[in-house]
């Protein structure tokens, strides 16, 4: 049965890491494969500098551009002979990105980072694909954007599954197949991509389509911790975990997983493998759809929140009329609401800030309430808290906001 592996940017950082997941990939040899590559490390946000360059004219895109060639350039030295057609590969896709360059800005913001930050995908792809050739591991390189039909809401594309499925299934009849995370294709042929860190959902979509028996992604940490290692200083693995709880730990912002990942995975009982590529000895986190009782605290920290509170104009009470129009803003902003709480005279929202949207969105909201926010807060959740959990959270904070059900406390806290 299918195998479906994801390899994410940290892991094809520079040629040691990248002969590293070479041989973990031919660990593998025989088997149905299907490996799903992200962007070597670092080179998506240098492509959304490329993008943010071009688009306010300011500083030059080229000079990160040239960065960005560079360091693919050093890498392709080490592991190829100077003939090797990858050579002309890697520059035309880089060619690519120029023709953007050289238009002149259409100020369609999202359809140019498309354009140009799903590149990165194509290198490393390319460049990985060949480099297994040359390691005797012979494999299909699929362009993502041929199965992947997506609509075209560009830096957040959805898939169109019926499509998507249909091509996958024509499309791969070979293995191992390598291909890229993270893009889609319209259908009038323009490339789209799926949401930062979207490779996870696209091996995940894969892996539900195939009917995978396993996908596993290969990650810089151990697997899935109780807590975030920046912010805690005692964190745990957490050996197995449920589809659900899983869900609700990438909702709440765990870094370890894409929060659209695990539905699919969990629609088809296919159970997801998180494992390190650095120690492969180490035996990571399960997450299927076994009930975990064992419900210790995990903790999750979304930094740089926004926090505003809405209230009448005249201090009357927030009703569902109201509530209708700031959720229609919200959803016309393309914004999530991280958590929120109403009181009497008062609506509060706590949300990440999108620094070229959250003044408009104040702006709007101005013209019929009163508006107070504040800026640069975190937010705690604590998944099976107990009092201990929360006095280690909360100690030395001040709270702006809280939060309790059943399972969950959040904390809004400066
Ligand atoms: N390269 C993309 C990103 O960094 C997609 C991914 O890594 O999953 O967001
Ligand atoms: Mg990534």
């Amino acid at each position: 049965m299918t195998k479906v592996l994801k390899f994410g940017g940290a892991s094809i950082q520079d040629v040691d890491s990248i002969k590293n997941v070479v041989s973990i990939i031919q660990s593998f040899k025989n088997q149905k494969l299907v490996v799903v590559f992200s962007a070597i490390a670092n080179v998506t946000n240098m492509l959304e500098k490329v993008v943010d360059d071009f688009v306010r004219q300011d500083s030059n895109p080229l000079v990160t551009l040239n960065q960005i060639k560079e360091l693919h350039h050093n890498i392709l030295i080490d592991l190829f002979e100077k003939e090797h057609i990858i050579f002309d590969t890697v520059n035309n896709l880089f060619l690519e990105i120029e023709w953007v360059l050289e238009e002149e800005y259409n100020n369609e913001y999202s359809y140019n980072y498309d354009q140009i930050v799903s590149v990165g995908e194509l290198l490393s792809t390319n460049i990985l694909s060949a480099y297994l050739e040359l390691n005797d591991f012979s494999n299909n390189l699929l362009d993502a954007r041929d199965v992947f039909k997506t609509d075209n809401q560009y830096q957040s594309a959805n898939i169109n599954w019926e499509l998507t499925d249909k091509c996958i299934k024509e499309k791969i009849k070979d293995f191992p197949v390598v291909t890229q995370g993270f893009i889609g294709c319209t259908s009038e042929n323009f490339t789209t991509t799926l949401g930062r860190e979207g490779s996870d959902f696209t091996a995940a979509v894969l892996a539900n389509i195939l009917n995978a028996e396993k996908v596993i992604i290969w990650k810089d940490v151990e697997g899935v911790l109780n807590a975030d290692p920046r912010f805690f200083s005692e964190t745990q693995l957490i050996k197995q975990l449920s589809f659900i709880d899983a869900i609700e730990l990438a909702y709440y912002g765990a870094k370890v997983i894409h929060p659209k990942t695990i539905q699919p995975l969990k629609e088809k009982k296919i159970p997801l493998h998180v494992r390190s590529f650095k120690d492969i000895n180490k035996s990571g986190t399960i997450i299927n759809s076994e009930i975990n009782n064992n419900k210790k605290p995990s903790y999750i920290v979304k930094e740089n929140q926004v926090l505003i509170s809405i209230s009448d104009l005249d201090l009357s009470f927030i009703i569902e009329e109201h509530l209708s129009y700031i959720f229609m803003l919200l959803s016309n902003f393309n914004i999530t609401i991280n958590l929120m709480q109403n009181s009497a005279v008062s609506f509060s929202i706590c949300i990440d800030n999108h620094s070229h949207k959250i003044p408009l969105l104040i702006e709007e909201i101005s013209k019929k309430f009163s508006v107070y926010y504040n800026m640069d807060l975190n937010l705690y959740t604590i998944r099976y808290y107990d009092d201990e959990s929360i006095s280690k959270v909360i100690s030395d904070k001040k709270i702006f906001l809280e939060q309790k059900s059943r399972n969950t406390v959040q904390f809004i806290t400066s």
